[in-house]
């Protein structure tokens, strides 16, 4: 029995490590190069003209560990589900080749996008808001720190997908592996304070039916639209899509070639 717990702890250590590991890299990553290296050459894309306080940041990354250490745990009861034969579609898929890896990994986001969209709208319901999601808002000018920054709650409704997903379609679990690669990424660029997609002539996103950093920076400012995470469709298909967001895009965008935007900000920068 202690030998069990002991190995038991092990993978939930290294789990922990891992998942630590990765947030660091890239949340600390995208930080470094975007907040400092790319700081002056970047300068006219960024979002807000004010940066959040050093000590917002600070509770953010602390937050974001624990909210690691539910994920960590998550993993441990997948890992352990595994060994008990709980996911035999993971061993079909991999006999399914290399075309089913990137068709479930495709899967596998697409999913995972319209699982955000609405349990992320649930969680904007009175009854559950502040208990699941209220931590996350209160970073009302988001930085690359606030990606996992989440109430307990909401950081297992976000673990739960990983759980769930490999159950009902046929993943390899090197594809989930490469899907939270993604997720951290996203999540990351959504929260980095910056606007970096490209725009066109008439200053709309190049790739309108991906989420843009606007796009999220506004869900912070305005709570009551811009609930995707990787695509606009869901915003658009329901409504919900922030009225003001391409022109706040071309804001962002446009910065340097329209001086009297220069200080239009989406929202109010607000303290943690
Ligand atoms: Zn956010
Ligand atoms: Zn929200």
């Amino acid at each position: 029995m202690e030998l069990w717990l002991d190995h038991l702890g092990q993978i939930w250590w290294a789990s922990l490590s891992r998942e630590t590991a990765r947030y660091v890299v890239f949340a600390v990553a995208i930080w470094a190069l975007l907040w400092i290296v790319l700081k002056a050459p970047l300068r006219e894309r960024k979002i807000r003209q004010r940066s959040p306080a050093a000590r917002q940041m600070l509770v953010e990354f602390m937050i974001s560990i624990r909210s690691i250490a539910i994920f960590a745990t998550v993993a441990l009861a997948q890992s352990l589900m595994s060994r008990a034969g709980a996911y035999p579609l993971t061993h079909f898929a991999l006999q399914w080749g290399t075309t089913w890896f990137w068709t479930s990994l495709l899967l596998m986001i697409l999913g995972h996008d319209a699982y955000f969209y609405w349990t992320h709208r649930a969680m904007h319901g009175r009854r559950l808001f502040r208990t699941f999601h209220r931590r996350h808002h209160r970073s009302h000018n988001p930085s690359p720190f606030t990606a996992y920054s989440f109430d307990l709650g909401e950081a297992a409704v976000m673990a739960s997908f990983v759980i769930l997903w490999p159950f009902f379609v046929p993943t390899p679990w090197a594809v989930v592996s490469l899907f939270v690669v993604h997720q951290i990424i996203r999540n990351t660029f959504a929260h980095c304070g910056y606007e970096l997609m490209p725009a066109t002539a008439e200053g709309r996103p190049l790739i309108d039916w991906l989420t843009t950093t606007t796009h999220h920076d506004l869900h912070h400012a305005h709570a009551d639209s811009n609930f995707g995470l990787y695509f606009t469709w869901w915003d658009r298909w329901m409504g919900t899509e922030n009225p003001d967001y391409h022109a706040a895009f071309a804001r962002a965008a446009f910065r340097r070639a329209t001086p009297a935007l220069a200080e239009a900000e989406p929202g109010l920068p607000g303290e943690i």
